[in-house]
């Protein structure tokens, strides 16, 4: 039987024919127009009046960190469950990762756990929409005023989400996006940053570039990175944009199918299909053991390994890297609900690639793990 991989993409647009002409007219390099192009079109799709399109969703975060002034002795409060990205951006400006446990269903950030984190040196709150749901916005943003803390949004399993009707990515002081291959829109490696803010987004774009002055190009008052993307980069984006509401819509009827298939097994919590304020778009297909199956995450895997497929385990929570334990933080922190799904949840093949048979046999040998 052919293997199923966790992740197939979708490059049957116009992805071909912008590249090439990229090679025609010669225009590789991150001074091609498919940036600037890329950069205006994702801005206008999540609302935004500036984009800057970066190499990865990584370096957006370290990018919004420092443009928004944050650094030594500042606290940022964020999820556990997420990737490494959101605090290495954090510990790396200088500032403190504060982390808050999830919740057990839509696996984001508890919103009831956030306020009595914050101290007089709380700068920001970072806010990870997990997997396919959006975080419930309206309380942060309340809390963010009432403490006058910035909102780093990062949105980059988000693209094409909605949070009461308003886009995901358009809630963040500045909002991050990822296009590794397995997000909504890819652009094989990429990031972007949005904001409404004109000041901000030309420290993005300076800090993008080196920190070059426009004036006097090699005469530096700060430094910065080279996180510049290439136009053949954007031009994959572009054509992929182009695509989004039909890679949404695919994302959603994978999602349903799977929860038809799934949802009579007892071993199995399968992720919620709608909040009050969004319907799930399935970044990933996550399934959490429940507490009666006799075995964790990884002993899954490896059982749905055996029949060719492919699985992620969920991410591991920030509290419990070995590298930040080794620089003195988090310190008896315990986040119950992110160690617990850490330990027993995993996603299964949910590509804009895989197709119904695919979707059946998955579903099918998930159920075999069990017998
Ligand atoms: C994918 C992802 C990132 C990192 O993006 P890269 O482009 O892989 O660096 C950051 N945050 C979240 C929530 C992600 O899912």
């Amino acid at each position: 039987m052919n293997p199923i991989p966790v992740n197939e993409i979708l490059l049957d647009g116009n992805e071909k024919k912008y590249l090439l002409e990229c090679i025609e007219t010669g225009w590789i390099s991150s001074e091609g127009p498919f940036v600037k192009q890329f950069e205006e079109q994702f801005a206008a799709r999540v609302g935004r009046q500036y984009g800057i399109a970066v190499s990865n969703g990584s370096v957006a975060l370290d990018t919004a960190v420092v443009a928004l002034g944050i650094g030594r002795g500042d606290e940022v409060i964020l999820p556990t469950f997420t990737i490494i990205s959101c605090a290495a951006a954090i510990v790396r400006a200088g500032a403190i990762p504060v982390v808050v446990d999830c919740e057990p269903h839509t696996w984001n950030i508890n919103i009831n756990q956030i306020e009595e984190k914050i101290t007089s040196r709380t700068k920001a709150i970072m806010v990870v929409h997990i997997y396919g749901l959006p975080v419930d916005m309206a309380p942060i943003l309340s809390l963010a005023s009432k403490y006058g803390l910035q909102i780093i949004e990062d949105a980059a399993e988000m693209h094409g989400q909605t949070y009461n009707g308003l886009s995901c990515g358009s809630f963040g002081a500045i909002s991050t996006f990822s296009f590794y291959p397995n997000k909504h829109v890819t652009t094989g490696e990429g990031g972007m940053l949005v904001t409404d803010d004109e000041e901000l987004a030309v420290r993005c774009r300076s800090l993008r570039n080196l920190c070059f002055q426009p004036q006097k190009r090699f005469f530096h008052e700060e430094l910065g990175w080279n996180f510049r993307m290439t136009n053949l980069q954007a031009a994959v984006g572009v054509a992929q944009l182009e695509r989004l509401e039909e890679f949404v819509a695919r994302k959603r009827y994978i999602g349903q199918r799977y929860t038809e298939l799934l949802k009579d097994i007892s071993f199995l919590e399968l992720p919620i299909v709608k909040t009050d304020y969004a319907e799930n778009i399935y970044w990933v297909y996550g399934v959490v053991l429940k507490d009666k199956v006799p075995f964790d995450a990884e002993e899954a895997m490896r059982r749905l390994a055996q029949y060719k497929i492919g699985t992620r385990p969920f991410f591991w929570c920030m509290h419990e890297q070995p590298v930040f334990q080794k620089m003195g933080l988090f310190n008896n922190v315990s986040c119950p609900i992110a160690e617990r799904i850490a330990r027993r949840g995993f996603y299964i093949p949910s590509g804009l690639a895989i197709t119904p048979e695919q979707i059946k046999r998955v579903a099918s040998c998930l159920r075999e793990i069990f017998s």
